[in-house]
C-alpha cells in the first residue's frame, strides 16, 4: 500500500497546536502517558492470549523498553504488547474519540494560567498527543499481535499525518520521538539524559507491573566501542538492560512501604486525573478469600458522571495480573466515581464477568468495599469537614442514588447525606443534626423538594413553617424527588414533605384548646364554600380544604400523601413513561381576607358565574405560586384583566 496522507480531525488539530506551543508547564508527563499506553497494550495482549489460544502471539517476555539515541536525538518507548492494525491506527491515533474534547478545548482556551491548563489537561488525559510537547516529529511503528503486516504512522503534528504499511515490524508498538532542541532557559537537561528518564519513571510509573527496561549508560566514555554500538541498535535485544521500575504492586505493600506520592501516581494512572485524590482507602482481607484493595475518592466529579454507561473506576487484578477495567461487579453503580484496584488471590486468571456476577466471594467483597467507602466518608465528616464538604458537593447526587438501589446500605447512606436547610443559608445539615435541633413536640423531619432553593423558599407551602420557625430541608437534586418517595424515616423520625398531605404541624395546635376551638369554628364557617368549590373545580382538583400551612397567601396546591408530585411526574415523562392523571388538593387560608370575602359572597349569592370565575382565579394563582403551569393561561389572563379593569 502506498503512503497515504491524512488530515487530522479539527479537534485533534486544535489539541496538537496546544501541545506544540505548549502552554503546559510540566512536560515530563509525556513519558508517563506513553508508558501508560504501553502498559495497557501489554495487559490487553495477556488477556487476549488467555482467551484466544490461536492468537499466535509471543507472550514470553512482555516488557516495555526505553531507548535513547543521543546522536539522532530520539527517544523511543517500545512495547511488545497487542499493537495496532492499520485500521486501528487510523481510528485511534488520527482522531479524538472523547466527546468531551470540544468542551475541554474550550475550557483550555479560557484557562488563566499554566496551572489551570495543567489541571485541565490532567482531567482529560491527552495521552499520545502529549508527545508533541517535546518532539517535533513522532513516528509510531506497530504490528498487531497475530498479524504479519506492520504499520508506520508519522507526523510533525502540523495538520497532517502519513500512514504506510511496513515489513519486518516487531510485535507491539514503538513510538519514536525526534526531540525538540532543549529549552535553554530552564532546562539543564533534555529527554535523552538517562538520569532524567529514570527519575521520571521512578516518579510516575514505578508501580507499573511490567518491567520497564533501559540500556545502561553507554560505556563510550570509558572507551569500549562494542557496548556503545550495542545501544544504537533498534533495541529489544540489548544486552544487560536494566529494569528501572520496582514493579511492586503498591496495594500489596504495607503502609510504610509506600509513600503518599506513590499512591497518588497510581491514582493518576488509573483515573487520568491530574488532581490528587481526596482520600486513599487501603484494605486487606485474609482467610478463605484473600484480597487487597486500594481505593481512591477523587477530588472532583468527571464530566461524564451522569452519562449513561459511564465506566466504573475499579480495576480487577488476580494475583497481581491485570484482569479488567471498569469492574462493575466490585462496586455498586452509585459509587461509580470510586477509583482503584482490587487484587484477589483466589480467582482464576480467565475469570469472566458472568462468573464474577455469580461468585459469592465477589458479592461479599463488594459489600465490604461499599461499607468501607461509606464509613470512610462518615469519618471524613467528623475528621475533616472541609474535605467532606468537597466530596458531597461533587458526588452527593450520585451517592443518593444508592438510597434507591442499595436497600441494605440505606441507613449508612442516609448517615453521610447532607442537605440544604432553612436553618442556615450557607451550611448544609445532616439528618442527625436536624434531629438534634428539632423543636419540642416536633415529630417529623420536614422537607420540600423543588428546582432551587429560591423556588422552594418562596413557595406558599413554607409560610407556616417559617412563621413557626420550624426547620425545613430544601431538596433540589432531581434524585431527591425519587428517594423521598421510598424512604419514610431516619432514626425513628418520619420524613414528611411540607407540600404533601396535611401539613401535620405536629400536634402543637392539638394541645392548645383555644386554637382547636377556633379551627372547629372555621370548619363550620367554611363548610359551604368548600363543598361548593370542590364540586365547581372538580375537573381540576380532588378536594378543596382549609390549610394550616399558609400565613400570607390565600391558597396553595398540595399533593395527596401518596400521590406522585408534579416534578416526579415530569421526570417519568421525560423518561418516556406515562402515569395516570392524579388530581391535587387546593388548600385555602381561612385567615385571608380574599377567602373570607369569597365565603361571604358564596353564602349570600349562591353560585353565579362571577363567583365561579373567582374560584378559578384562586386556583390559578395557587398553581402559579408554586411555579406550576396553568391549563388555559389565556383564559386566566382574560379573567384577570376583566377583574382588574373593574377595580379601576
Ligand atoms: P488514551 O490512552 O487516553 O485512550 P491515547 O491518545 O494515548 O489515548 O491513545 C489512543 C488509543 O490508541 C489508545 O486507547 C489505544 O487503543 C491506542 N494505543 C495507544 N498507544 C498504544 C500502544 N502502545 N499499543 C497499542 N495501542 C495503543
Amino acid at each position: 500500500m502506498p503512503t497515504e496522507t491524512f488530515e487530522f480531525q479539527v479537534e485533534a488539530r486544535q489539541l496538537l497546536q496546544m501541545m506544540i506551543h505548549s502552554i503546559y508547564s510540566n512536560k515530563d508527563v509525556f513519558l508517563r502517558e506513553l508508558i501508560s499506553n504501553a502498559s495497557d497494550a501489554l495487559d490487553k495482549l495477556r488477556l487476549e492470549s488467555l482467551r484466544d489460544d490461536t492468537l499466535g502471539a509471543d507472550v514470553s517476555d512482555l516488557h516495555i523498553a526505553i531507548e535513547v539515541d543521543n546522536d539522532a536525538r530520539t527517544l523511543t518507548v517500545r512495547d511488545n504488547g497487542i499493537g495496532m492494525s492499520y485500521d486501528e491506527v487510523v481510528k485511534l491515533i488520527g482522531t479524538i474519540a472523547n466527546s468531551g474534547t470540544a468542551k475541554f478545548l474550550h475550557e483550555l482556551k479560557q484557562a488563566q494560567d499554566a496551572a489551570d491548563a495543567d489541571n485541565l489537561i490532567g482531567q482529560f488525559g491527552v495521552g499520545f498527543y502529549s508527545s508533541f510537547m517535546v518532539a517535533d516529529e513522532v513516528t509510531l511503528l506497530t504490528r498487531r499481535a497475530g498479524e504479519s503486516q506492520g504499520t508506520r504512522w508519522t507526523s510533525t503534528g502540523e495538520g497532517t499525518y502519513t500512514i504506510e504499511t511496513a515489513d519486518d515490524v516487531p510485535q507491539g508498538t514503538a513510538v519514536t520521538l525526534r526531540l525538540k532542541p532543549a529549552d535553554t532557559e530552564d532546562q539543564l537537561f533534555d529527554y535523552t539524559a538517562r538520569w532524567k528518564i529514570k527519575e521520571i519513571v521512578k516518579r510516575y510509573s514505578d508501580f507499573i507491573t511490567w518491567p520497564i527496561r533501559m540500556a545502561p549508560e553507554p560505556a563510550a566514555q570509558a572507551g569500549t566501542d562494542e557496548s556503545a554500538a550495542d545501544t544504537e541498535g533498534d533495541g529489544g535485544d540489548q544486552p544487560g538492560p536494566e529494569t528501572i521500575n520496582s514493579m511492586k504492586a503498591l496495594w500489596t505493600r504495607s503502609k510504610d512501604e509506600a509513600t503518599e506520592d506513590e499512591y497518588h501516581e497510581l491514582y493518576r494512572h488509573i483515573s487520568h486525573d491530574w488532581m490528587d485524590p481526596l482520600e486513599t482507602i487501603r484494605m486487606h482481607a485474609e482467610g478463605t478469600f484473600e484480597y487487597h484493595a486500594l481505593l481512591f475518592l477523587p477530588a472532583h466529579a468527571p464530566q461524564d458522571l451522569f452519562t449513561r454507561g459511564q465506566k466504573h473506576g475499579v480495576q480487577l487484578y488476580v494475583k497481581r495480573v491485570f484482569i479488567m477495567d471498569d469492574c462493575e461487579e466490585l462496586i455498586p453503580e452509585y459509587l461509580r466515581f470510586v477509583k482503584g484496584v482490587v487484587d484477589a488471590q483466589d480467582l482464576s486468571l480467565n475469570v469472566s464477568r458472568e462468573i464474577l456476577q455469580q461468585d459469592r466471594h465477589i458479592q461479599l467483597m463488594r459489600r465490604r468495599l461499599t461499607k468501607k467507602v461509606l464509613s470512610t466518608v462518615k469519618d471524613m465528616m467528623s475528621g475533616n469537614p472541609d474535605r467532606y464538604a468537597t466530596f458531597w458537593k461533587e458526588f452527593g447526587r450520585v451517592v443518593k442514588e444508592g438510597l434507591l438501589s442499595d436497600y441494605e446500605s440505606r441507613d449508612a447512606i442516609l448517615a453521610v447525606c447532607s442537605f440544604a436547610t432553612t436553618h442556615d443559608v450557607d451550611k448544609p445539615t445532616t439528618l442527625q443534626q436536624y434531629i438534634e435541633r428539632m423543636k419540642e413536640g416536633q415529630e417529623h423531619i420536614f422537607f420540600m423538594t423543588g428546582e432551587s432553593r429560591a423556588a422552594i423558599e418562596n413557595s406558599p407551602h413554607m409560610e407556616a413553617f417559617r412563621a413557626r420557625e420550624i426547620e425545613v430541608l430544601l431538596l433540589t437534586d432531581p434524585v431527591d424527588e425519587v428517594w423521598v418517595e421510598a424512604i419514610t424515616e431516619f432514626n425513628g423520625k418520619q420524613l414528611r414533605s411540607v407540600a404533601k398531605g396535611e401539613a401535620g404541624l405536629d400536634g402543637e395546635d392539638e394541645k392548645d384548646e383555644e386554637a382547636k376551638a377556633e379551627r372547629e369554628k372555621q370548619k363550620e364557617k367554611y363548610a359551604g364554600l368548600l363543598t361548593w368549590m370542590t364540586s365547581h373545580l372538580g375537573e381540576e382538583v380532588k378536594e378543596v380544604r382549609l390549610s394550616s400551612r399558609l400565613t400570607v397567601s390565600p391558597a396553595c396546591i398540595v399533593s395527596d400523601t401518596y400521590d406522585v408530585t408534579p416534578a416526579l411526574r415530569s421526570m417519568y415523562e421525560a423518561m418516556g413513561q406515562s402515569l395516570p392523571d392524579t388530581k391535587r388538593i387546593l388548600e385555602l387560608n381561612p385567615d385571608h381576607p380574599l377567602i373570607d370575602s369569597l365565603c361571604k359572597a358564596q353564602a349570600e349569592r349562591e353560585a353565579d358565574s362571577d363567583l365561579g370565575e373567582a374560584a378559578e382565579l384562586v386556583h390559578g394563582m395557587a398553581l402559579l405560586a408554586e411555579g406550576g403551569e396553568l391549563k388555559d393561561p389565556s383564559r386566566f389572563a382574560k379573567l384577570m384583566a376583566d377583574r382588574l379593569q373593574r377595580t379601576l
